[in-house]
This record gives structure tokens, C-alpha cells and sequence, in this order.
């Protein structure tokens, strides 16, 4: 008998979503067993909301960014006698396998519902705020960061034209990563970051130099976790710098475009370790990357270490 096993996306979207669906789909067929998609998440799952896959619904869709069968935050995944309906919508398919693309509470939400319901699973880690503990990578990481990348490139264009200061808002909940690779590969001025304590009046002297010695203008990346707003940071600068400041919050635009290469790549690996690891009875992981390679981790290592930034990279804007 064919063996069953469902697919669902879960809490924010990224791009490389659509070309893990694309994968799992031929993958799957190929070993033989019966791919089905769970639309809208934890809510699909509770709704009954879930179809067999076929080669027809993942055709034209790995260029594009977002997931096919929708994503969604679901207060009722919560609750245990939800959770108990949805084990019972897998059962009545024979669903016996289940992949959940996520960020970390995504993963808490698999924990309850694995610890009740002993169903094999495999989380594999999407988020663009690159916060799950274990992995150094999480899709669509590589697709916000080229958003940013195209975005900061474009507003340098007209901050030079008008010598002014732009504070550029990035995403990422508590985690700086975002901000921190965009600061160091774009060459803003400034970067701030909820894991580095930081003190405007520090720079003052330095800014106001600079600009007597001829810059024109400057940029900041802010993440969005840190203490102060970037209206606050872009009036620091219009009052102690005396020059003009705008603010752009990036917001959506860092989720969606189309997926670059590397996501589509670690799409395609993710999905091919997930399944093989639940062909090979790894019932309770989530799949990892570091630079050694995939690796299976324990979900419950996953949910209860707490994310920290890489040293290393913090060490670059430390002073
Ligand atoms: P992102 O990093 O993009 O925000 P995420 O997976 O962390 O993704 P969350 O909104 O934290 O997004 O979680 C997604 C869903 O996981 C929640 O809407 C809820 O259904 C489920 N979930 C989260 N935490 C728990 C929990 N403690 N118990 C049960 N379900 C949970």
C-alpha cells in the first residue's frame, strides 16, 4: 500500500515555499508514495482542508515567491481538542507522514501536537528572521535579503542626490540578522540590532565630522526589534546631526520576489533530507543546516534552545 503523507505551510511565508512544494510533489511520487497538500496551515489541518497532490498543482510555480497552498497563523492550533480534530483528518486520509515549513512557533505548535498525537513529522525551519536555534540557515533568508539588498541600492541612489540620512527599517522580529548581513554587504553607515546595546550619542561627533569632510549622506539599518522606533532614530539625526532624515520600513516587500537560486537549491535539499530522514524512521525532527551539512535535530532541542546570533558576525559592528 502506497504510504501517505501531507505537506503545510505555517506562520509567515517565504520565498522558496513554492519550489519545496515543487519538490515534495515529484519527490514523493517518485518513491512511490501519495503527496498531499494541507492548505492555510494549522487552520487547513484543523478544517479538513487537505487534497492529494498531483504533478499538475506544482507546474510554473518554482519562480514564484509566497506558497501555493496559502499559510496562516492559527489561534485554535492552540488548543488541544483542535489539535485532537486535526490528528483525526489525518487519520481518516491515512496520512501517517507530515512536513511543516515554519519558523519556530510553528515548531512549539508540531511539539504539542507530536507529544499527543505520536504522529511522524518533519519541520524543516522557513523564516526570514533566521532565528531557529540549530540551523544556520532558514529558507527564503537569501530572497529577503536580495529584497533589501535591491531596495537599500535603490534608496542610496536618491539619499546621495538629496543629502539626507535614511534609516532603512528591515524585518526580523528579535533576531538582527537581516540588518546585520545587509549592513555589511551594502556599506551603510550605521547598524542597529536588538542583540548589540547601542548609544546614538556615541556617533555624534564622528557624523558631523564626516560631514565636514564632504559626505553627503548616510544610511542606517534598523532592525525592527530594537529599543528605539526609526521615526525616533531619523529625528536624532535631523536634531543632533543637522541633516535631513527619511524613514523607509521595508515591511512585506522582504517576504515576497521571486525565489533566488540558493532558496530554490536549499528548497530542493530541504525537502529531499526531510523525506528521506522519515523514510528512514527519523520520526521527530527538524532538519538542520550548518556548514557541515543536513542534519536531523531533536524537536525538542529545536523549541527549547534559545536563537542566538553568530559571534562572528556580531563581532564586525562591536566596537
Ligand atoms: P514566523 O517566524 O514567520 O513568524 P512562526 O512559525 O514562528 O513563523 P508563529 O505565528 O509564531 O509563526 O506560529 C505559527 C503557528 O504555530 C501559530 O499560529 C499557531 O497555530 C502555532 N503555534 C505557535 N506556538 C504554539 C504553541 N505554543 N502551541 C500550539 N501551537 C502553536
Amino acid at each position: 500500500m502506497k504510504k501517505n503523507i501531507a505537506i503545510l505551510c505555517s506562520g509567515g511565508d517565504v520565498s522558496g515555499m513554492n519550489p519545496a512544494l515543487k519538490r515534495f510533489v515529484e519527490y514523493t511520487l517518485e518513491k512511490n508514495m501519495q503527496p498531499y497538500f494541507i492548505y492555510d496551515g494549522y487552520e487547513g489541518l484543523i478544517d479538513n482542508n487537505i487534497k492529494e497532490a498531483n504533478y499538475c498543482d506544482v507546474s510554473g510555480i518554482i519562480n514564484r515567491g509566497g506558497t501555493k497552498i496559502g499559510s496562516a497563523r492559527s489561534k485554535r492550533f492552540m488548543q488541544a481538542k483542535y489539535r485532537k480534530i486535526a490528528k483525526q483528518n489525518l487519520d481518516t486520509l491515512h496520512v501517517t507522514m507530515l512536513i511543516v515549513l515554519g519558523g519556530d512557533g510553528s515548531f512549539r505548535g508540531l511539539h504539542k501536537f507530536y507529544k499527543e498525537h505520536k504522529i511522524k513529522f518533519c519541520g524543516i525551519p522557513s523564516t526570514i528572521d533566521n532565528d531557529i536555534a540549530g540551523t544556520e540557515y532558514c529558507l527564503g533568508v537569501d530572497t529577503a535579503l536580495n529584497m533589501i539588498k535591491y531596495s537599500i541600492d535603490a534608496i542610496r541612489d536618491t539619499a546621495s542626490s538629496f543629502k539626507r540620512a535614511f534609516i532603512i527599517e528591515t524585518m526580523g522580529n528579535k533576531c538582527g540578522y537581516l540588518a546585520l548581513i545587509s549592513h555589511l554587504t551594502s556599506g551603510s553607515e550605521l547598524c542597529l540590532i536588538p542583540e548589540i546595546a547601542y548609544d546614538l550619542s556615541a556617533y555624534e561627533h564622528k557624523f558631523k565630522q564626516e560631514i565636514k569632510n564632504g559626505r553627503r549622506y548616510f544610511i542606517v539599518i534598523a532592525a525592527e526589534g530594537i529599543k528605539q522606533n526609526s521615526i525616533e532614530i531619523a529625528q536624532w539625526f535631523e536634531e543632533k546631526i543637522g541633516i535631513e532624515s527619511r524613514v523607509n520600513v521595508l515591511g512585506h516587500l522582504q517576504r515576497g520576489g521571486n525565489p533566488t537560486v540558493k532558496d530554490r537549491l536549499m528548497a530542493y535539499k530541504f525537502i529531499t533530507y526531510a523525506i528521506d530522514g522519515l523514510m528512514q524512521n527519523k520520526n521527530e525532527s527538524v532538519i538542520c543546516y550548518t556548514e557541515s551539512g543536513f542534519h536531523h535535530k531533536n524537536l525538542d532541542t529545536v523549541v527549547n534552545t534559545p536563537y542566538q546570533l553568530d559571534y562572528e558576525l556580531i563581532k564586525f559592528i562591536s566596537s
